[in-house]
């Protein structure tokens, strides 16, 4: 079978975590080897950039902040993602370019086109195959979120922010056929149910 890209997107408190194990299962029942990631992060370069991109205290202009994810998924596409695919491995990423365009874009009003550009430079036409939207009212899942964790830089933004982040997913879902749309204010198991469905599609197994 051969190899296969996937992309989990959505706001804080979505359930992104809470199916990566589920799609983790999935996937290993059917013995398909895949590699999980996460963004930003995912390579050692990529989890310190990490630290500083969600720790509260960083003070980062826009354009900084950016960059910085662009330079974690510039390192995670060149030591992960793609020697996985090249060698016939599925990848799961909790995050991908999607969330750059909906936080950095949409949140806090970086152009789109600009974003654009460093996707090209860094991908060079390299697209998930799938992603996976949960998508969730803010009101939701800032009440899940708040019941959950400690929050971080991004996470303490205004209900206005994630209502941003929201709606340019959504934008990006109506444009792009590879997005898959969950409504995630579902319960678990309901939600489970519509992503073994959509994995099995990709995967040409029923
Ligand atoms: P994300 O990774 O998208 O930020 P999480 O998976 O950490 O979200 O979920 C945040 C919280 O919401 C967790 O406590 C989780 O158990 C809960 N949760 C996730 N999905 C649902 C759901 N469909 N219904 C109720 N609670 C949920």
């Amino acid at each position: 079978m051969s190899a296969r890209f996937i992309t989990l997107e959505g706001i804080d408190g979505a359930g992104k975590s809470t199916h990566l194990s589920f799609i983790a299962e999935w996937l290993a029942q059917r013995g398909i080897e895949t590699v999980f990631t996460r963004e930003p992060g995912g390579t050692p370069a990529g989890e310190r950039l990490r630290e500083m991109l969600l720790a509260r205290e960083s003070h980062l202009s826009l354009d900084t902040e950016t960059l910085m994810m662009f330079a974690s998924r510039q390192q995670l596409v060149a030591d992960v993602i793609r020697p996985a695919l090249e060698a016939g491995k599925w990848v799961v990423s909790d995050r991908f370019t999607d969330a750059t365009f909906a936080y950095q874009g949409g949140g806090r009003g970086v152009p789109e086109a600009r974003i654009a550009v460093l996707e090209e430079w860094v991908q060079q036409g390299l697209q998930p195959d799938l992603t996976l939207l949960l998508d969730v009212p803010q009101a939701v899942a800032g009440a899940r979120m708040a019941a959950s964790r400690e929050l971080d830089r991004f996470e303490v933004e205004k209900a206005d922010f994630h209502q941003r982040v929201r709606e340019t997913y959504l934008d990006r879902a109506a444009r792009y056929p590879r997005f898959h749309v969950l409504d995630a204010t579902r319960d678990i198991p309901a939600i489970q149910h519509e992503i073994g469905a959509a994995l099995s599609r990709l995967a040409g197994v029923s």
